[in-house]
């Protein structure tokens, strides 16, 4: 008999299928992402939303207070024994004073979903629940992750605090490119102890030197490829209609990096409308920066489309192939959302495919101006988080989101990520120098190590160490 949830090729024209347990990232046959795919008649989800809300009084219960956890019915890929937890979700959906945001909505229509409440800071701490998860369900012990710097600070808390039921630890290894990396994040993964590599390359040379050591070392990936990630990060959209009394929004406003949150929140809304518990979907605006605007270009310059999983591959390619021949790399100071090859492109085409969404791009310096605004309203954010705000803006002018609509934006990391940037924009100091070396009487000194972009080196750094 086959089993209820398994892995699936997005494409339906491949259709593959794949053990739950098989442990791969993209399809065998056509090298396409995967999906964790369930067959929910067999799986007995709830009736209706409201169901949730009974998890409320018994928030004793680590798995009923967690975020992610008290909706397991909608991700019900791990035995209730496996999931890790640590309060992950722990978020509002806030309602900011339109007023003194200047912000041309009706009053109570602007909300924030605020996830850099959660326990690492970030949004990623939904996803990296599920992924080690599913990690411990697979018996897993190393896992690594490239990172603009959110993704391996919330691995290297969940690797510091996930044990095997047989008392053994795991490992997270991070790389991080040479340029950005914000301060807030970086301190994070030293501290978890995570070992740390920085490599002389950016996001994108991380990303594919990490998928080529995880295919040569017992490594497990935690980047939103990850399809477990994305189960997790669906979780996002579930409290934001749980703090709309379960009432669906007109438009969800996202920041657009790797595009691991579009492709999840595409994913939450298809299968809440198959599962018949809301009757519609809110349409969704992708914010991009635009010095890395890959997905801007191609969604709304080239008009690349979802086409039912036969997008045009040709045109990515050769947009790629661009960025590589003029050595053009991602360059924006919400360096969150620095990234120029997103990973999870086609799951996010179909997220705008099943939400009828948009996709902007915005300017460093609206950025910064709308984080100091929400920060002046009393939600610290960083800047990639305020990139929502932005595009909400620019859509709102554009007479693309309507002034009467009901908008979430989500604020996808702290202020405190990044505070160099924060007061460089008020008060023009460059605060402090980009490489200060450990202090030489730091005990627990966990000093990043450099290592040539070549993987040879860089498998031997990890080997030698663990
Ligand atoms: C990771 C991250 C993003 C980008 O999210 P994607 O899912 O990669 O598009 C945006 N903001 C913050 C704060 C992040 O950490
Ligand atoms: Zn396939």
């Amino acid at each position: 008999m086959s089993e209820a949830v398994f892995l699936r090729c997005i494409r339906p024209a491949c259709g593959s299928t794949y053990a739950l347990t098989d442990q791969r990232y993209v399809c065998a046959s056509c090298g396409s992402l995967l999906d964790v795919a369930y067959e929910w008649g067999r799986l007995a989800p709830p009736k209706s939303l409201s169901f949730f809300g009974s998890r409320w009084g018994t928030r004793n219960e680590p798995l009923n207070y967690s975020g992610v956890w008290r909706f397991r019915e909608l991700l019900p890929f791990a035995p209730t024994h496996a999931m890790v937890t640590v309060g992950e979700g722990q978020t509002l959906l806030q309602a900011p004073d339109v007023g003194a945001l200047d912000i041309p909505l009706r009053s109570g229509r602007l909300h924030f979903q605020y996830e850099g409440m959660n326990p690492s800071g970030s949004f990623k701490d939904n996803g990296m629940t599920a992924a080690f998860t599913m990690a411990r369900f697979l018996g897993r012990r190393r896992v690594g992750c490239a990172s603009t710097g959110n993704t391996s600070a919330s691995m290297a808390m969940y690797a510091s605090l996930t044990r095997h039921s047989d008392g053994t630890a795991m490992r997270g290894v991070v790389f991080i490119g040479a340029g950005k990396i914000a301060y807030g994040k970086l301190s994070q993964a030293l501290d978890f102890g995570a070992l740390t590599l920085q490599i002389d390359g950016d996001f994108d040379a991380c990303m594919k030197r990490i998928r080529e050591a995880a295919d040569r070392l017992d490594l497990y990936l935690m980047n939103s490829m990850n399809p477990f990630r994305l189960e997790g990060q669906k979780t996002i959209m579930y409290r934001v209609l749980e703090g709309l009394g379960w009432e669906v929004p007109d438009w969800i406003v996202v920041p657009g990096g790797n595009l691991g949150n579009s492709s999840a929140f595409g994913k939450a809304f298809i299968e809440l409308k198959e599962l018949g518990l809301i009757s519609r979907v809110p349409r969704l605006a992708v914010v991009n920066a635009e010095g890395a605007n890959t997905f801007y270009e191609l969604f709304a310059r080239n008009g690349l489309r979802w086409d039912d999983g036969n997008w045009d591959q040709p045109v990515v390619r050769q947009m790629y192939d661009g960025l590589t021949a003029t050595g053009r790399k991602a360059e924006t100071v919400a360096s969150a959302i620095e990234i120029a090859r997103p990973v999870n492109l086609p799951k996010a085409l179909r997220a705008l495919d099943a939400m009828d969404g948009v996709v902007t791009e915005v300017s460093d310096d609206c950025i910064l101006e709308e984080k100091a605004r929400i920060g002046r309203c009393g939600f610290g954010c960083e800047p990639a988080s305020a990139a929502s705000l932005a595009g909400l803006r620019r859509l709102l002018a554009e007479g693309t989101i309507d002034t009467d609509a009901n908008v979430v934006c989500i604020l996808t990391g702290h202020a405190l990520k990044d505070p160099n940037v924060t007061v460089r924009y008020h008060t023009g100091i460059e605060s402090i120098p980009a490489q200060e070396p450990a202090a030489a009487t730091a005990r627990f000194a966990n000093r990043p190590i450099r290592v040539p972009d070549d993987l040879d080196a860089i498998c031997e750094a990890i080997e030698s160490y663990s």
